[in-house]
Formats: C-alpha cells, sequence, structure tokens
C-alpha cells in the first residue's frame, strides 16, 4: 500500500513543482487572460496539498473536512475554468449579466459543499477497509444530486461555450479552442472514469493538474504559431503578386497561384529561374547580392507591362535558407500614372505643353543654366473668338493645330514651347537659337483652312529675359504686354518688351492706385463737348472724362480708360460722372435751363461691377430729373457678351424713360446684325472710324446706307467726329439728326460749356 502512496506522492510532487514553475512565470505575462490562468494554477496547487493530506488522513472527521474543502476548491476551479471560457472565447462583454447568475449558483454550490462540514447533508464519509488498507468512502446524501447537476452543468456550459466559439469560426482558427476543450474534457472523462469505477483515491486531481498546466500552455506560451504560418501561407498563395520560393541552391520550390498563371507552369518549376531572368533582364545579376529591387519594363503580348521586382535572400542565425522573390504587376498604376502625369501638363487639342508645365521647366531651365542667355515669345492672333464665332469651334481648333505644326516646324527639337491659353503660344529659346525671321514667317504663314478666305493676324512679342529674379508667367506676361502695345498696328508682326512698356505698365498702376484719392481730391473733372442739330444750335452735350493730375498736368481718358476698364476701376469714374451729371441736370433744371441733356458714357465692365439699372434709377429719383434728360452711351461689346440679360436691362432703361444710345456704331464687327436684335433710340457713328479708309466715296456710301436703315428702324442718327463743313454738309444731305465734332466744340469745362452756350 505504501507504494502507492510513494507513487502518488512523486507525481504530486512533480506536478507541484510544474505547476509552481508555471505560477512563477504567469506573473510575467502581460494577456489579461493571465490572472485568471494563474488563479487557475494557485487552486490546483491548492487541491493537490489537500489530496495529498488526505492520503495521511485517519479520522473520518479529518476526512470530511479535508473532502468538503477539496471539492469547494474543485468547484473554484471549475468557476475558474468557465471565467476563462468566457473571457477566450469573447462572450462575457455581451452576456455579462447571464454570467453573473451562473456565477452565483457555483457559488452556492461552494457554500454547499463547505456548509457540508456541518451540515453532512451532502454526503458523509465511511472509513472503508480494503485489504489491510482503510480508505475514506464518500457516501453521498440525496442533496448530492443538486451538487452534481450544479457541477456538470457548469462543466457542459463551459464546453458549449467553447464548440459555440468553434461552429462560427474559420477551420484555421480553430487549434486554440480545440487544445482548451480537450485539456478541459480530460480533465471531466479522467474525473467520470474515476466516479465510475469508484476507484479508492480520487485520481482526477491528475488531470484537473494536467488541465491547468495545458491550459497554461495553450494560453500564456502558444503563440499561435501554426495559425499565424497558416494564414500568412494563405495569404501568399492569395496574393496577387507573383511569389517566388528559391531553395539554397536556388531551385525554386514553390510558386504561388499568381505565379503559375503568370508564368503558366503546374508542377515542374525547373524553368521558373530562367524564365524570371529573361523577362526581367536579371542575367548577369550580381549573385552575392542580399537584396535586390527594380521597376521593369517588358513587352508581354505585345502589350508594354510595368514590374516592381523584389529579390531577397532569407537568413535566419547568419545561415541562408533560401531566397524569393516578390513580382508586383504595375502596369495599371503606372499607366494611370503616366496618363495622369499626361494630362497635368499637356494640352488637350495640341498635344503641347500647358501653361502650368511650360513655366515649371522655365524656371527649372533658366536655374540650371544661369549664364545662357533665353528669350521668351508669346505668340497672339488677334481676334481669334471673331474666327471660332464666324467658322464654328472646329474650325478654330484646326487653326491652333496648324499654329502647332508650323511652329515645331520652326523651331528646334528641344525648343520648349506650350499653348497657354486659347490663341496664345509661348516658347522659350536660347538666344543663339533665336532668329527673328522665323518668327515673322511663322505669322506670316499661318493662315485659315482651305477653301476659307479670311485673314489671320498673327502678333508676336519678344522678352529678352534680362531680369531672372521674375517668374516665367511675368515673362510671359512681358512679352504680351509688347504685342497689347502694338494692338493696332497690322503692319508689323513682331514687337519686343522694352522699358517704355515697363513704364507705361509701371504708371498704369500708380494711375490706378491713385484714382480714390483722386476722387476725393476733385482731380477728376468732366468734361462736356457739344451737340447740335442741323442748324449748328447747342442742344446738349457728352460728357467725357478728364483728370487734372496734381503732377502730371491733364490726363486724357485714352491713357486710362482702356486700363480701368480691364481692371475694373472704371466704374469708379463711371459712377462718379454719372453722379456729377445728374447733380449738373438738375441745377439747370432749377435754373430754367431743362431742355438741354447730357449723354455718359457706360463701359462694359459697368455691367459687370453695378446694377446699372438702380445706379440709374436711383440717381434720377435723387436728384429729381427728367430720365430723358440724361442719355445712356452704350457700345455693341455691352451687348455681345451677355445678350439676353443685357437686352433686359437697356430695356427696362428705354421703359422707365432713359433714351439709349448705341456708341461707336460701324466700329464693331457685327453692328448691322446687332440692330435686329437690340431697341436703341439712337445711334451714334463715328465719322472718324468710318472716314479711316482712303475711298471716301465709299465711306459716304456706308453712312448714308447706315442712316436710313436707322430711320427705317425708327431711330435717330448722331455723328460724332465732325471736324470739317464738308462733312456736315454732307451729313445733313443724309439726313443725320445731330451733330458733335470739333467743328463744333471740342470738349470744355462745365463752367465754359455754360458760359459759351447757355
Ligand atoms: P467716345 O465716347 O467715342 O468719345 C468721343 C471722343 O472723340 C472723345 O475723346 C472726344 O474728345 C473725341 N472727339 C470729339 N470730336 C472729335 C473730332 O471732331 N475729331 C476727333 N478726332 N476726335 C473727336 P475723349 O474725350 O478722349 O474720349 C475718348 C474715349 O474715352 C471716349 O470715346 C469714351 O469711349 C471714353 N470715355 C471718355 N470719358 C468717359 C467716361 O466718363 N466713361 C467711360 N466709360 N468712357 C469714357
Ligand atoms: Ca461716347
Ligand atoms: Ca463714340
Amino acid at each position: 500500500m505504501s507504494s502507492i502512496i510513494v507513487t502518488f506522492m512523486s507525481l504530486f510532487t512533480i506536478l507541484l513543482c510544474i505547476l509552481s514553475v508555471c505560477i512563477y512565470l504567469s506573473l510575467k505575462k502581460k494577456q489579461p487572460i493571465a490572472k485568471n490562468v494563474r488563479l487557475l494554477l494557485i487552486v490546483t496547487v491548492v487541491s493537490i496539498f489537500i489530496q495529498a493530506f488526505l492520503l495521511f488522513t485517519k479520522t473520518v472527521q479529518v476526512a470530511l473536512i479535508m473532502y468538503s474543502v477539496y471539492l469547494a476548491s474543485i468547484c473554484l476551479m471549475r468557476y475558474v475554468i468557465l471565467k476563462i471560457a468566457i473571457a477566450v472565447t469573447g462572450h462575457e462583454i455581451k452576456n455579462i449579466k447571464k454570467f453573473r447568475f451562473l456565477y452565483l449558483i457555483i457559488i452556492f454550490d461552494g457554500i454547499l459543499l463547505i456548509g457540508n462540514i456541518f451540515t453532512k447533508s451532502l454526503f458523509i464519509i465511511e472509513k472503508v477497509k480494503i485489504g489491510q488498507w482503510y480508505y475514506h468512502a464518500i457516501i453521498t446524501q440525496p442533496l448530492y444530486t443538486l451538487h452534481s447537476i450544479i457541477a456538470y452543468g457548469v462543466v457542459i456550459l463551459t464546453g458549449f461555450i467553447i464548440i459555440y466559439k468553434i461552429v462560427g469560426l474559420s477551420t484555421v482558427y480553430w487549434g486554440k479552442y480545440l487544445m482548451l476543450l480537450f485539456a478541459f474534457a480530460g480533465a471531466i472523462i479522467i474525473n467520470a472514469v474515476y466516479k465510475i469505477l469508484n476507484y479508492a483515491i480520487d485520481i482526477s486531481i491528475i488531470a484537473y493538474a494536467l488541465g491547468a498546466i495545458a491550459t497554461y500552455l495553450i494560453l500564456l506560451e502558444n503563440k499561435q504559431i501554426m495559425l499565424i504560418d497558416k494564414m500568412l501561407s494563405h495569404i501568399i498563395s492569395k496574393t496577387d503578386d507573383i511569389i517566388v520560393f528559391l531553395d539554397i541552391d536556388n531551385v525554386c520550390v514553390y510558386l504561388n497561384e499568381t505565379a503559375k498563371h503568370f508564368f503558366d507552369i503546374d508542377d515542374d518549376y525547373s524553368s521558373v529561374i530562367e524564365q524570371i531572368n529573361k523577362m526581367f533582364c536579371l542575367e548577369g545579376l550580381d549573385d552575392t547580392k542580399v537584396e535586390y529591387s527594380a521597376l521593369c519594363s517588358t513587352p508581354i503580348k505585345s502589350q508594354m507591362r510595368h514590374f516592381d521586382i523584389l529579390y531577397k535572400k532569407l537568413y535566419r542565425n547568419g545561415k541562408m535558407e533560401g531566397s524569393y522573390y516578390k513580382i508586383k504587376d504595375k502596369t495599371i498604376e503606372i499607366e494611370i500614372f503616366n496618363n495622369d502625369k499626361y494630362k497635368a501638363t499637356h494640352d488637350k487639342l495640341t498635344g503641347s505643353y500647358n501653361g502650368d508645365y511650360f513655366c515649371e521647366r522655365v524656371n527649372e531651365i533658366l536655374a540650371d543654366d544661369p549664364y545662357r542667355e533665353y528669350y521668351m515669345v508669346c505668340t497672339d492672333v488677334k481676334n481669334f473668338k471673331l474666327i471660332n464665332d464666324s467658322f464654328g469651334k472646329a474650325v478654330g481648333d484646326r487653326v491652333l493645330n496648324s499654329i502647332v505644326w508650323k511652329l515645331r516646324e520652326k523651331i528646334s527639337k528641344d525648343t520648349l514651347y506650350c499653348r497657354l491659353s486659347g490663341d496664345k503660344f509661348c516658347v522659350l529659346i536660347e538666344k543663339e537659337k533665336y532668329d527673328e525671321k522665323v518668327f515673322v514667317e511663322l505669322a506670316k504663314e499661318i493662315s485659315m483652312e482651305d477653301g476659307i478666305h479670311y485673314p489671320i493676324h498673327m502678333q508676336i512679342g519678344v522678352y529678352k529675359i534680362e531680369d531672372r529674379s521674375i517668374s516665367a508667367s511675368t515673362m510671359i506676361d512681358r512679352a504680351g504686354m509688347a504685342i497689347a502695345e502694338n494692338k493696332e498696328d497690322y503692319k508689323n508682326k513682331i514687337f519686343y518688351y522694352n522699358d517704355r512698356i515697363r513704364e507705361t505698365k509701371y504708371w498704369e498702376q500708380r494711375l490706378s492706385g491713385e484714382l480714390d484719392r483722386a476722387i476725393e481730391e476733385n482731380q477728376l473733372k468732366v468734361y462736356l463737348q457739344a451737340q447740335c442739330n442741323n442748324e449748328g444750335k447747342v442742344i446738349g452735350a457728352e460728357a467725357l472724362i478728364r483728370w487734372l493730375h496734381p503732377t502730371e498736368g491733364m490726363i486724357p481718358p485714352y491713357r486710362f480708360i482702356e486700363m480701368f476698364e480691364k481692371n475694373g476701376l472704371i466704374s469708379k469714374v463711371d459712377v462718379f460722372v454719372w453722379n456729377q451729371v445728374a447733380k449738373l441736370l438738375r441745377k439747370w433744371k432749377d435754373e430754367g435751363k431743362g431742355e438741354y441733356y447730357v449723354s455718359v458714357n457706360i463701359s462694359p465692365a459697368d455691367f459687370y461691377f453695378l446694377d446699372i439699372y438702380k445706379e440709374f434709377t436711383d440717381l434720377v429719383t435723387k436728384y429729381e430729373i427728367d430720365p430723358s434728360r440724361l442719355k445712356l452711351e452704350i457700345t455693341e461689346t455691352v451687348i455681345m457678351k451677355d445678350v439676353e440679360s443685357r437686352l433686359m436691362i437697356v430695356e427696362k432703361l428705354r421703359d422707365f424713360g432713359f433714351t439709349v444710345e448705341m456708341d461707336d456704331f460701324g466700329s464693331g464687327y457685327s453692328s448691322l446684325n446687332m440692330l435686329k436684335d437690340i431697341s436703341v433710340d439712337v445711334i451714334k457713328l463715328d465719322m472718324g472710324f468710318l472716314y479711316k479708309t482712303k475711298d471716301e466715296e465709299k465711306s459716304r456710301k456706308i453712312i448714308e446706307m447706315i442712316v436710313q436703315l436707322s430711320k427705317a428702324l425708327d431711330m435717330l442718327v448722331v455723328c460724332e467726329g465732325v471736324e470739317t463743313q464738308s462733312q456736315f454738309e454732307f451729313l445733313k444731305s443724309v439726313q443725320c439728326d445731330y451733330f458733335q465734332g470739333y467743328l463744333f466744340a471740342k470738349p470744355v469745362s462745365i463752367e465754359e460749356f455754360e458760359k459759351t452756350n447757355m
């Protein structure tokens, strides 16, 4: 008999040692579950001690106490195991309330077991003799069934929790849970076997101890290497990259599915390395290289494909284990990138660079070569919009393309050029390569496509790049300024930016900056130029602005109107003039000179920046003047911009009682055409413009026709720029209504106008 005790004691000692080591190691574990596992290990140690003690127990009374405590400790073990199962499977969070009830039942079971020491309601102990040896047998009482139900219920539930988890998982995750299940089940089965066999010594503690140790190993030591391996190999086999593994002898041992498909290979991997080397030009690569990566483009089935290749040798503890290729097909990304880059840097229509990219390149080129001299050349087709409007966009597009072709023909291949916008092209050219004649030729050769007879007038502006501190776009602006300065020059083709242009620009900027103060300080003056009837009697006037500058003297409008029209400041000037004129009309009304009228100019820009209708009606209301005394001069360009809404404004103004005049009629391009859509009260012809041609007879005919047409459309005709008596006579003879020009009077100050005419 003592040999059994020795065997058990040795077994217990070994288990206690292992458990102690596990408890010690568990102290260092950081996993959240570590605390519960450690508790399980400690409870197991306690249980083993009790069992060991039981082996030496002599009295029934002590055996009862020890057994009760022992079963209570096993009960605690079940409690901890349940907790572990819940935590590991992640049930706790969701169903915490349900399990709290369960914990109470287990605690109740524990109390029953401890209580048994006094109540003996679960079991009693009887000394039973087997041969020479006594052992303490448990004689169960009816209430013991309740304990059994609770105990097995908890065990079944624990198993169920784990199985439930397993069922919902992919097989790769089964490992941990199955191992846990086996560990728990093993302990239970051995316990059941002991119960069934009614063996003298409770061997189930050994099973519990092994189960606890297994739990420790599974949950705290196992790094799930198998799981990770499985997942990695799964990922590798399914990835879109080509993966090829080689052993230390450079023999291919593995191809993933993508690689098999790509190299069209089943099981015989012998040709793979050769294929890789050939396809990606890796032959002759340095063998000693540990790592190698490259981007490689290669034609496959006559389509250019791009690959990102990585070759890497694998080492463990300094010894080579093999190597692998990871080849990524980058074709789509690279094509998208190239496409995007092309789109971002090129002009869609002509395929030349766009302005942004051109400027970027200009800055780079100038920075790279600080001593080489360059010219910035820009081209501009006069009235290109008209080509589009008259012949259609497709024809316009073809003209633009022909400009690019011609340009390419004329400049060397490595000269940078772009389409800046619309009809504007820019070239950055080295001084040595620059030849004025070439560009003049270019300008002359540009023509409409066959069958269309329309002159194309191209102008070229050149900026010799002297100041490199300015941006590329400023250089382009300067070349453009050279063109803008010579807009009216139809004879010459090429113009150079010079200091005068810069000074003009500077002057314009200065004037713009001074405008507010000029208005405040009354430097702006309204001048009046008389308008007469056919008897030469003054009946009204046109208001024309003058700037009496403190240092520059009198600045005539042609020096600032156009610039202010471009930058929008014109509206400030006009609002000022309109106000002055309204005030003057009110003064005349009060002085009994209400029959005189004054025409004011409205710039196209005013329609953008002001509510024209409100401005004028407010003025009339404010000064209580007759709207018919305030005549409004608009130009064709006003209407051309936004026909419908502009016509509506004009209509409203006329309805209100204003007289609307069409200024500079005949200077535009579609004047006659315009008459069809717009109703105005007066047409204003500019003699100067119509008389420009050498053929005076022809001019007279045109004027006569326009007057007749106007009459037919119920419009009065004012003719301005009348300089000679013979012009006056002729205009009278064709029934022109009113006249304005130096023949009668020059624009003069209000005071002078009043003095001479009223
Ligand atoms: P416009 O409206 O066509 O004005 C007529 C211009 O012709 C005036 O030039 C006037 O002095 C000039 N002129 C008058 N009679 C004759 C003549 O017999 N022979 C010649 N050669 N010229 C004559 P001005 O005052 O220099 O104005 C030039 C342009 O500036 C105006 O042309 C008008 O477009 C603009 N402008 C003038 N004042 C204003 C204004 O207050 N607001 C706006 N928006 N533009 C204005
Ligand atoms: Ca005018
Ligand atoms: Ca005019």
